[in-house]
């Protein structure tokens, strides 16, 4: 028998698959939208629930989600002000112009649900199998149906496998833990670049509450034997432990999972399936960041399922929803698929360091396009440029006449 909407009517307004920060996103703005709408939201873990992540929460997460009326998620977690980057014997510490959170995903996932609830939204725990479109509606594997649904489901997408099936995009694998914070990585956020696959980097971020989120991550080599499966667990903490010694004797709650990242031009088919997040391939190639990415999409598809809800049409949700997006990621993206690209020759990674180094607005910029939605300023791009000239033109050393 269908499940029905608690009201008993046949098809609910919209269904959300997940409840991550897109999914509980997606909710939210839909029903900040449209206050009445009839919101399901739906995920295969009850909360509180882990989620393997570096749990940095950069602060355009908090201005997205006060849009939606959201506010205080961060209560009770210390803001950090200081970001270190490093590679070999390049460093720079820089202030940030705005804070950035430290909150495990146990506690700031289940706060985000909790406000989708209280706004109105359903949850349930259900793991989905598969949706398909039945004439304008959709149907989900247990016969649940939407007029519109968002597919919130994370990494290992479903839904995106029902709706867009073919090759996934270029994938990260990283593994964190929870270490004691050392003292000299107090109330900081430490990121040091590793010398494989690029991404690759180590990171020890301070919670505040006397333990660090720990991990290393670097990109999937697609073409290796085993479909990039070379990457064990093995070589992921050695890799840490190489890059940021001492850390792993004295970490647990070790997990590992895949980031989907995003490229040159962002896709999301026609009709009344929308995908966010992780699910649409939404993680920034160069840094590894995805909550702000989510959150921005789930918003964006909550309010776009709203809108082509109340004008009787959920299939016009999805190109909606597509320009959408674009409008507020579409360069932005281009640029982070350039400058990952380049931050794959060790001398750039070098260059943007020296340079934020000597300049705060170049540091800005890259925090910006790290954790933002920042684009390629001049002044970013000057600053490369003079510090790779520099490099190219500084004399060799001498050898040492004996
Ligand atoms: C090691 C690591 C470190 C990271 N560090 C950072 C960081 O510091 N900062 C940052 O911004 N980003 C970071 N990211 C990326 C970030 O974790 C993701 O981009 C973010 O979680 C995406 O949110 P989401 O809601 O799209 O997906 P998720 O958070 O993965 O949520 C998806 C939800 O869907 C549910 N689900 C999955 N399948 C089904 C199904 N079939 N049926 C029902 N429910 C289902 C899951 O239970 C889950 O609750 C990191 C990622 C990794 C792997």
């Amino acid at each position: 028998m269908m499940p029905a909407p608690e009201d008993g009517r046949r098809t609910w307004d919209l269904v959300v698959v997940g409840a991550g920060p897109a999914g509980a996103a997606a909710a939210l703005g839909a029903l900040h939208a449209r206050p009445g709408l009839r919101v399901l939201l739906l995920d295969r873990a009850g909360f509180p629930r882990d989620k393997c992540c570096g749990d940095g929460i950069a602060p355009h997460v908090f201005d997205v989600l006060r849009g939606v009326g959201v506010d205080g998620l961060a209560n009770g977690w210390t803001p950090l002000r200081r970001l270190e980057l490093s590679r070999e014997d390049q460093v720079v510490t820089g202030r940030l112009a705005r804070p950035v959170w430290v909150i495990p995903r146990e506690v700031f996932d289940a706060r985000l649900v909790d406000r989708a609830v209280a706004a109105g939204a359903v949850l349930r725990r259900r793991r989905v199998s598969a949706v398909r479109r039945v004439g304008d509606r959709v149907v989900l594997d247990d016969g649940t149906e939407a007029r519109v649904v968002v597919g919130a489901d994370g990494a290992h997408s479903v839904v995106r496998a029902s709706v867009a099936p073919g090759p996934a995009g270029r994938r990260a694998l990283a593994i964190r833990g929870y270490a004691p914070t050392s003292a000299a990585r107090h109330r900081r956020q430490v990121i040091r670049y590793g010398d494989r696959r690029q991404p690759s980097y180590a990171w020890a971020f301070d919670r505040g509450d006397g333990l660090s989120n720990v991990g290393y991550g670097e990109l999937v080599d697609d073409h290796a034997e085993g479909g990039g499966a070379g990457l064990t667990r093995t070589l992921l903490l050695e890799q840490l432990e190489r890059l940021l010694p001492g850390t792993v004797p004295d970490a647990d709650r070790w997990r590992a999972h895949h980031l989907p990242l995003s490229g040159w031009r962002w896709e999301q088919p026609d009709g009344p399936v929308l995908l966010s997040g992780d699910a649409a391939g939404l993680i920034n190639p160069m840094t590894g960041e995805g909550i702000f990415y989510a959150v921005a999409t789930g918003v964006l598809a909550g309010r776009c399922a709203a809108r082509a809800i109340a004008d009787g049409d959920g299939p016009a949700a999805g190109h909606a929803y597509r320009d959408a997006v674009r409008r507020l990621l579409g360069r932005h993206l281009k640029h982070t698929w350039v400058t990952a690209r380049l931050s794959r020759r060790p001398e750039v990674v070098d260059a943007g360091i020296r340079a934020a180094g000597r300049s705060q607005g170049v540091f800005d910029d890259l925090v910006e396009i790290g954790l933002g939605d920042g684009r390629i300023t001049p002044r970013l791009a000057a600053g490369l440029a003079t510090e790779l000239v520099r490099t190219a033109t500084r004399p060799a050393p001498q050898p040492i006449p004996r």
